[in-house]
């Protein structure tokens, strides 16, 4: 059964979906914003903000998250706490199909579902974690300058981590579990040439060391033949890739081999008319809440191009 009709469901409350909705409520959309299993996205995990523009002081993840939601509602845009679980492009009005089982129609979709830091799965990254475990060094650095930090991965992410750490702090060790790097030839070459970093070849970080000050140290097993080594570090990177929320959209839209969803350069229009996505659930570069809200903005100004053509 069809429950409501829609000009926009924004899907995702992270920064991309909050600030698609302040634009779009400002532009007399009256957008809807379903809010998913985690309002406010990955900053609600954080703590301390630093980065994100027009804050002369730190602020919290969750307050600042909390803000944009106020900021949209505000303005006008309605939020429903539930989840999307598919998309029905096929048929006009498209179809949003809630968790609830609810059935919404909508002119225009922007999908702003985010990604998830992949993590090692140990219960000491757990213990650690906001207090010397990190999966963002844009994001946390700042807080190690000067300090021993260990970068955890073989892929581009891992490599552009240690090298922006190598700018802030004493020293980073890369550990990795293969004897080869897969990321890019070039980020490979600046790696090897920075005098402060090194490698440890053929390690898995089995456990995260630490006192109620937080982090002092991990122990590694070698893949090769199981022994152990301890090195001490006050700042742990885990850089083994991001899973992008999009498994509803499967299928339904062009997503690239890693599940991203595919947007046309210097847009956030998708493979299907009427739907835009924007944030980390397409990019997989910039990865910052600042980039995320951008996008946002990029896609209610898209969608709001869309309908005023198709009013035509
Ligand atoms: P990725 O390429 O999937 O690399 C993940 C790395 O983590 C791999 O080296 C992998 O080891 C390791 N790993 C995975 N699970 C692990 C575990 N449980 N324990 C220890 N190590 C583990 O992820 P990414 O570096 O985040 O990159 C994701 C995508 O974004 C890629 O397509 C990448 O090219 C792109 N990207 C591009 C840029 C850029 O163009 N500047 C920057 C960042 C990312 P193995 O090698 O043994 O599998």
């Amino acid at each position: 059964m069809t429950d409501s009709h829609e000009k926009m469901i924004i899907i995702g409350a992270g920064a991309a979906g909050y600030t698609a909705a302040i634009y779009a409520a400002r532009a007399n959309l009256s957008p809807v914003v379903l809010a998913g299993l985690q309002p406010g996205g990955q900053l609600t995990i954080t703590t301390d903000v630093e980065n994100y523009p027009g804050f002369a002081d730190v602020v919290q993840g969750p307050w600042l998250m909390q803000e944009m939601q106020q900021q949209a509602e505000k303005v006008g845009s309605r939020i429903i706490y539930d989840i999307a679980t598919s998309i029905n492009t096929e048929l006009n009005p498209m179809q949003v199909i809630l968790d609830s089982g609810e059935i919404m129609t909508t002119d225009t979709i922007i999908i702003a579902t985010g990604a998830q830091a992949r993590w090692l799965g140990i219960e000491s990254e757990t213990i650690y974690n906001g207090r010397g475990v990190s999966a963002c060094a844009t994001c946390d650095g700042f807080f190690f300058r000067e300090r021993d930090v260990v970068v955890i991965g073989g892929g581009n992410t891992a490599v552009e981590e240690a090298l922006y750490l190598s700018n802030l702090c004493n020293s980073v060790t890369l550990i990795h579990r293969r004897d080869t790097l897969r990321a890019e030839q070039i980020l490979q070459d600046r790696l090897f040439k920075q005098a402060n970093i090194c490698v440890e070849w053929n390690y898995n970080v089995t456990k995260i060391l630490g006192s109620d000050s937080g982090v002092n140290g991990v122990c590694l097993t070698s893949t090769k033949d199981g022994s152990q080594k301890e090195i001490s570090t006050q700042g742990v990177f885990v850089a083994i890739g991001h899973d992008p929320a999009t498994k509803p959209f499967k299928n339904i839209l062009d997503l690239d081999e890693e599940g991203y969803i595919l947007v046309k350069a210097g847009t956030t229009l998708t493979s299907k008319k009427g739907v835009f996505a924007a944030g980390d659930c397409v990019d997989k570069i910039y990865r910052q809440a600042v980039t995320a809200a951008g996008m946002g903005c990029m896609a209610a100004l898209d969608a709001e191009k869309y309908l005023a053509s198709i009013g035509d």
